[in-house]
């Protein structure tokens, strides 16, 4: 168990990029970072679930936040690129994104894959990080400390039968976390991913649609490690594969 205590002003002065902000494990990510004093940037699909998030940090006192609606299944090198320079433009610096957002897909035996879903499985869960992460690289690296987290899986450490695209696609995320943690060892730059475990979210219902969610812990319980990972507390942790649970 981590021992790290959130401290109030813990990420004050921080600008935080969160993806698949206008929902589980993101939304709590979100207002969590917020609440803890950093302005957050809510990247998302369905734009009126950001502003209810939105809505829910500036009733909760936190610093006003802003919003990116892209889907990331369709999203450009270009869209990227304009996210990084208005990034720059208004904040100057980035402190820290979370790459939250994922695509479950069908799960099923191997013989049924689907190519299609495969190509929107790869491209939401490893091309669009990917290809974020460079363009943000520049703005992250003009911050004192940035930290960049990559959401893994149970099944993106070991594979599990049925699982499909989603289990390797966080093989391929905790790779991509490797390389670059490999790259930005001993700058100011750390990247590292987190495995949340079993949450009570949509996605966790619609894998396991007989299991009873009340059993499961909530977004809100598994916060302590998105918080040590993006406060300076874990600015010498590089390259680890860490466990929410
Ligand atoms: P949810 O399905 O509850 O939330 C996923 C979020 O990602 C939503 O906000 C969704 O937006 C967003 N998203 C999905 N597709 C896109 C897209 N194409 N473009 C932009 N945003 C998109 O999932 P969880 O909160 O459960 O999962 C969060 C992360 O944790 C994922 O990476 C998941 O793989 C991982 N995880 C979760 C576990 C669990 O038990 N819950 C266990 C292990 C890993 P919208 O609502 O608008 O569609």
């Amino acid at each position: 168990m981590l021992e790290f205590q959130a401290t109030k002003d813990l990420l004050i002065n921080k600008t935080i990029l969160v993806t698949g902000a206008g929902d589980g494990i993101g939304k709590a990510a979100a207002l969590s970072y917020a609440k803890y004093g950093a302005t957050v940037i809510l990247l998302g699909k369905t734009v009126k679930k950001l502003e209810t998030v939105y809505d829910q940090i500036i009733a909760q006192g936190s610093p006003q936040p802003a919003i990116i609606p892209l889907d990331l299944k369709g999203a450009t090198e270009q869209n990227y690129k304009d996210m990084a320079e208005t990034i720059e433009e208004q904040f100057g610096h980035l402190d820290g994104v979370l790459h939250n957002a994922s695509l479950l897909g069908a799960l099923g035996p191997f013989e049924h894959l689907d190519a299609k879903s495969l190509e929107d499985i790869m491209k939401v869960n490893v091309t669009a990080p990917a290809i974020m992460t460079k363009a943000l690289l520049p703005v992250l690296r003009k911050a004192p400390n940035a930290s960049i987290i990559f959401t893994s899986s149970g099944v993106g450490r070991k594979g599990r039968a049925f699982w499909g695209p989603y289990s390797f696609s966080k093989f391929a995320t905790e790779g991509m976390m490797q390389v670059l943690a490999d790259e930005c060892d001993e700058t100011s730059v750390r990247v590292n991913s987190i495995n949340p475990g079993a949450t009570r979210t949509e996605m966790r219902a619609k894998a396991y649609p007989a299991e009873d969610p009340m059993a499961l812990k909530t977004p809100e319980d598994i916060m302590r490690t998105y918080l040590y990972l993006m406060a300076d507390d874990s600015k010498a942790v590089n390259g680890e594969a860490l466990s929410a649970q």
